[in-house]
């Protein structure tokens, strides 16, 4: 998982992204903790460290945690289809708030959404 993440952060650096944190639950899947999505424990504990809010925000996702918590929080949630995203969109309960291709079009919209 770090290798994926240091990886993902290497990737965005070269696209001129800089990323002020990378959050994850350490915890097992079934132990109940508040920081596994869609809980939104790992958000609160960023915005206690980094500071800032929640306003404007959104999140991008290829899970179905990722746009649940989304709604759990008030924010706006992006589907991208790549990763686990055209499983999720397959099989989704919850509607995102917009359905992505790839990374690039969720940043687009995100833009355009906040103008
Ligand atoms: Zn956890």
């Amino acid at each position: 998982m770090r290798a994926v993440n240091d990886r993902m952060v290497e990737l965005l650096r070269e696209a001129g992204v800089t990323l002020a944190g990378v959050y994850w639950c350490p915890h097992a899947p079934d132990a109940e903790c508040d920081c596994r999505k869609p809980k939104p424990g790992q958000i609160h504990r960023a915005l206690r460290e980094l500071g800032g809010d929640l306003c404007g925000a959104c999140v991008i996702g290829d899970r179905a945690a990722d746009i649940d918590l989304a709604h759990n929080l008030g924010l706006t949630a992006v589907l991208v289809r790549t990763g686990y995203g055209r499983a999720t969109e397959a099989a989704l309960t919850t509607p995102p708030n917009f359905i992505a291709d790839d990374l690039t079009a969720a940043a687009d919209f995100f833009l355009l959404d906040r103008a």
